[in-house]
């Protein structure tokens, strides 16, 4: 009990730094760009040094800007958004993790766009908790997989399959409990918030596992057309 309050604890201070963070880095940065680009139009040489600056800083500014959208709490707004989209994003903010532990993300998807009525920082999260555990889930590296599917379905899925540890046959039960994890570390709260998010989209996650093979997991959204 007390352990499950330090940990949700840890959690929130955590989440709240990482806001902060991203706030703090936002104005340096925004002056950083100006005088960049003011440079290129002033300095006659040196112009492929200053658009590499330019593209870099923006990635930056990118990625910020995702934790910001990510640690902002917010009312529940549906709006449609195009699935691909979002996925893409939340591969943009987890490359620099992937090349660090030596892991491909492979996306494909069977459409040029997958509309659905959704909250996009909520979904976001969701592909953030699932692919994180794919990446933890292979300390030697590896591909993770990203299908999407829409053609002729009711349902959007979308399957995140990964060549890592696996899960124990008596363990599959547990997922999505509060704090079950067993990681050094862990919360054991990422998968609890994907199922609270995917239930509130009428959709639902399945999670089929080979211990030492590796995991997919699942996640199928109603098109709501
Ligand atoms: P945490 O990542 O903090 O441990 P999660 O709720 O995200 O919490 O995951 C709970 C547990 O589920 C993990 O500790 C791990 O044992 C197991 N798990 C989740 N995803 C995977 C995966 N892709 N491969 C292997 N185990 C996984
Ligand atoms: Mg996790």
């Amino acid at each position: 009990e007390e352990e499950a309050l330090i940990q949700s604890e840890k959690l929130s201070v955590v989440g709240q730094m990482a806001a902060g963070i991203a706030h703090e880095i936002r104005n340096p940065l925004t002056s950083l760009i100006g005088f960049s680009k003011f440079l290129k139009t002033r300095i006659n040489s040196y112009h492929d040094y200053f658009d590499i600056m330019l593209v870099e800083l923006d990635r930056i500014n990118a990625i910020v800007q995702e934790f910001m959208a990510l640690a902002k709490p917010q009312a529940n707004q549906f709006r449609r958004h195009d699935l691909i989209k979002t996925i893409q994003s939340v591969l943009t903010l987890l490359e620099t993790q992937a090349i660090m532990n030596n892991v491909q993300l492979s996306a494909s998807y069977d459409a040029e766009a997958a509309e659905l009525l959704c909250e996009e920082n909520q979904l976001k999260q969701v592909f953030v908790n699932v692919l994180k555990n794919a990446i933890e889930a292979m300390p030697q590296g590896g591909t993770v997989a990203i299908r999407l599917t829409s053609a002729g379905s009711r349902d959007i899925a979308v399957s995140i399959e990964d060549q890592g540890v696996g899960i124990p046959e008596e363990q599959l039960p547990l997922l999505g409990g509060p704090f079950f994890t067993t990681k050094d570390g862990g919360t054991g709260l990422g998968l609890m918030i994907c199922y609270r998010i995917i239930e509130g989209h009428r959709g639902k996650i399945d999670i089929a596992s080979a211990h030492g093979k590796g995991t997919t997991v699942t996640i199928s959204l109603p098109k709501n057309e």
